[in-house]
């Protein structure tokens, strides 16, 4: 009589998927966590374009002090430059966007 084996396959067909599952959820995590750092590094990466009013079209900006590059802050940048806050201006026609 095979009964021997049954409930200890039972055991490990209802043991398995309870880490499988929790595995796959730890890489899922893992994997949206990487993708967010990630997603943020393109986003910190690529310049932020702006539509400028004058030029009527997304241009880059630069520091209204400066006209160098910035760190893109809420509603205003940090001067690359002389690393203090400084407006963003249009990279084109130096005009605030
Ligand atoms: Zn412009
Ligand atoms: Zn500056």
């Amino acid at each position: 009589m095979p009964v021997g084996p049954g409930p200890v396959a039972l055991q490990a067909e209802g043991g398995l998927p309870c880490v499988t599952v929790g595995i796959l959820i730890g890489v899922l995590v893992l994997v949206l966590a990487f993708l967010m750092a990630y997603q943020r590094y393109i986003a910190g990466k690529k310049p932020v374009q702006h539509l400028c009013d004058y030029c009527g079209h997304m241009v880059s900006v630069v520091s209204d002090c400066h006209h160098a590059p910035v760190r893109e802050r809420f509603l205003h940048g940090i001067c690359l430059e002389c690393k203090k806050e400084c407006r963003l201006v249009c990279a084109k026609c130096k005009r605030p966007v």
